[in-house]
């Protein structure tokens, strides 16, 4: 039988791009002199994409009318419209579970560094500061008494809340509705949970039902010492407004791993020293990575072996 052919517009991890030659008929366009007409002369052919952070919008799909699935590596898929995915038949699929860990952990660090301060003492130590002025100044913040709100109590958020629980926090959460069995406060608006805590843990999607929502006024109400530490989307928060309340101490400080047009980091973030921020490396680890690349492979494979996925979005559900 003959394999099928899948596109990889853009080259991913090595036990992605091996696993799939073992299966199916591999087209790379980047490699080509001329992507486009690549892609334009395989229009009919190919029936499958391993995608990494591209588009896949109504021009994609309109591209390649016999796709059958999309294999989305992250489990963050707001690159990929769901929706039109859904309404054309086509399989979405996503890499969640394998990466909970790791970005949970990124989580806690991130959120210990920018409590602490530990990027700027680190600092000190390099650039020769604590010899010539002595001791780094004393953290203006402690983690002992935060009360943590964590926008979008999922996978990932449960993991950072075990862990934040550990740690002695107070947890609270919103998402679009309570979760039975949760018993941390749940709270309708996230303009309560930010009134309710001081420290605001954002793990919630991109997309358009969640553009900007950590705007002014939830960070007003989080207040002076309160502290944004962004693992999710970048696109969830207002970074102008998060600039501002940084600058003015409508806020104390955030950490960021993600922002909206990554890789441009906003300049007037970056000018503040109450701001740590990393590259996007919440599940960077070879470990989680190739855990994931593995699992965009196997959903392949399950799909054109049975037509069932392993990890489809819930906006493409398996059909029973
Ligand atoms: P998940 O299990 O689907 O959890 C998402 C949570 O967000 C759910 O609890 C959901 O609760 C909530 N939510 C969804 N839409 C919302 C809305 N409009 N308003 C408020 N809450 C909303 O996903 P996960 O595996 O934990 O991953 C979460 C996100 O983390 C991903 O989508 C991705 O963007 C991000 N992520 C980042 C990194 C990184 O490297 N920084 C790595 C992995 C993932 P309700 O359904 O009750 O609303």
């Amino acid at each position: 039988m003959s394999k099928p052919d899948i596109i990889v517009p853009r080259v991913m991890r090595d036990v992605v791009m091996r696993g799939l030659a073992e299966h199916f008929n591999v087209h790379k366009p980047y490699e080509a002199a001329d992507p486009f007409a690549v892609m334009a002369e395989l229009s009919q052919t190919i029936r499958g994409a391993a995608v990494l952070g591209q588009k896949v919008d109504a021009a994609f799909l309109d591209q390649f009318p016999n796709l059958e699935i999309v294999a989305n590596f992250g489990v963050g898929y707001d690159n990929i419209d769901a929706h039109d995915c859904s309404a054309r038949g086509i399989m979405v699929t996503n890499t969640p579970d394998v990466l909970t860990d790791e970005v949970a952990d990124t989580a806690i660090g991130l959120l210990i560094m920018t409590v602490r301060e530990l990027s700027a003492a680190e600092r000190w130590v390099r650039d020769g500061s604590w010899k010539a002025k002595g001791a780094f100044p004393l953290s203006k913040a402690t983690l002992s008494g935060r009360k943590l709100g964590v926008l979008g109590l999922g996978r990932i958020g449960k993991a950072i809340a075990k862990r934040a629980e550990a740690f002695g926090l107070e947890i609270h959460y919103h998402g679009r509705s309570k979760q039975k069995g949760i018993a941390f406060p749940y709270h309708a608006t996230l303009l309560d949970l930010a009134t309710a805590c001081d420290t605001l843990m954002i793990v919630a999607p991109g997309g358009e039902d969640t553009h900007h929502i950590v705007n002014a006024e939830v960070l007003k109400a989080l207040g002076p010492s309160g502290i944004v530490i962004n693992i999710g989307r970048g696109t969830v928060v207002d970074e102008a407004a998060l600039a501002e309340a940084l600058a003015d101490g409508t806020i104390h400080a955030a950490g960021l791993d993600v922002f909206e047009h990554e890789p441009n980091v906003p300049q007037a973030l970056l000018d503040l020293e109450n701001v740590v921020v990393l590259p996007h490396v919440g599940s960077a680890s070879v470990h989680t990575r190739d855990a994931m690349g593995q699992l965009v492979v196997d959903n392949l494979v399950s799909w054109f072996r049975s037509g069932r996925a392993v990890t489809s979005v819930p906006e493409t559900p398996q059909k029973s």
